[in-house]
């Protein structure tokens, strides 16, 4: 199939692999921002085909995961409310938030659906004008272009019974402050690629140079992502520290303008919380005040809910690459895709679920910067 097939290629892979072997002579530790790209590299094996020099550590790109307990709840509470219509992406249904989630409140008889686009929560609303449709708007700088156009598009077709819940994060924030937290080891960067086919990378040379480190744009596949490996590892041994685009296919440098130019329209940049990390400043979006009647959260007058997260699930670290999945006490006994403590389990792009679904059940020996080469063991 093209552009599948021709980045899955095994011959490739290894020519790859041995130059990404014979270019690292120290040991080196890369972060991988996104969690598809955590989830291509658990399913492929990736990490563990690395020479042990160079490590792999999962970032926080993972919008699931990192949106707030509290903001969650915001939704539960909404979605519980009589005559609400409340819209999302299916991977949020299950994410816990204080006590239930949004399948309980569907289950009480809330009214929660799945929609694959925010402009399908917009004809819900044009349907049903008797009703209030909410759509969960949460997700990086890949999602906010669609939720600013559906608001867009609301305001110019009338629908004053459409709002949006908005818990949007930007990663370059999300980078300073990985950068900068005591204990990080991070030395280079796999950026985002689709994150970068939105913004372009103007927003990266000034991260890399003020942190020296190099920030390689990389897509999903297997060979999208040995390639930005073997650049990220290149530059290091190099002393180098640039930008690099090893995902040309799809990001250009200036990314693409008319999407920027509707999520500028409607959001504006604000503090966000992320879950199990906390408050990082200007690391996202809400509505700007020509938009505040589509805000959910006044509509429905839940901006006082305040939860604080719960303190046995370490997802927090997880997300900010301080520690593996299973070094977790709770990973895989108490926390498992049914039983989730965190929303790292049960996202299609989280970390944890990452590590449960493709049988990493062993937790790693830590390495002085050294990649972690456990063998996968079958789950009980
Ligand atoms: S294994 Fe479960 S409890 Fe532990 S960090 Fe992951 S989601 Fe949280």
């Amino acid at each position: 199939m093209k552009y599948i097939d021709e980045f899955n290629d095994p011959g490739l892979a290894r020519r790859l692999l041995d130059e990404i072997r014979a270019t690292a002579t120290r040991p080196w530790a890369l972060m991988e921002v996104c969690g598809g790209q955590t989830h291509s590299i658990i399913r492929h094996g990736i990490d563990q085909l690395l020479p042990e020099q160079v490590e792999l550590i999962h970032g926080p790109g993972c919008p699931v995961c990192v949106t707030p307990l509290e903001v969650i709840d915001k939704a539960l509470e909404i979605a519980s409310r009589p005559g609400v219509i409340f819209c999302s992406f299916g991977d949020m249904l299950r994410v816990p938030g204080t006590g239930r989630d949004l399948f309980r409140v569907k289950g009480e008889g809330g009214d929660v659906r799945v929609v694959y686009s925010p402009l399908d929560a917009l004809e819900l609303a044009r349907r049903h004008p008797d009703r209030e449709v909410v759509f969960f708007a949460i997700g990086f700088e890949t999602t906010a272009p669609a939720n600013a156009m559906a608001v867009h598009q609301a305001r110019r077709l009338g629908l004053d019974n459409f709002s949006l819940l908005v818990s949007h994060v930007r990663v370059p924030p999300a980078v300073e402050a990985i950068m900068t937290a005591p204990a990080c080891r991070v030395q280079g960067f796999l950026a985002a690629g689709h994150v970068c086919s939105v913004m372009g990378t103007a927003e990266y040379p000034e991260l890399a140079e003020r942190f020296g480190v190099p920030m390689v744009v990389t897509g999903f596949e297997p060979l999208d992502i040995l390639e930005g490996i073997r650049r990220a590892v290149r530059q290091l041994e190099r002393g180098e520290h640039r930008v690099e685009n090893a995902y040309p296919r799809a990001v250009r440098e200036e990314g693409n303008p008319a999407a920027v130019r509707m999520i500028e329209e409607v959001f504006e940049v604000t503090d966000r919380s992320w879950r199990g990390i906390g408050r990082i400043p200007a690391s996202g979006w809400r509505l700007r005040d020509a938009f505040r009647a589509y805000d959910a959260e006044h509509r429905f007058d839940v901006t006082g809910i305040r939860t604080e997260e719960p303190a046995e699930c370490r997802s927090g670290e997880v997300l900010q690459g301080l520690i593996k999945p299973t070094e977790c006490a709770a990973f895989g006994t108490i926390c498992t895709p049914r039983t989730p403590l965190g929303a790292t389990m049960v996202s299609s792009e989280g970390a944890c679920a990452a590590y449960y679904l493709y049988r990493r059940m062993n937790s790693p020996t830590p390495q002085a910067g050294g990649a972690a080469h456990e063998e996968a063991a079958p789950v009980a």
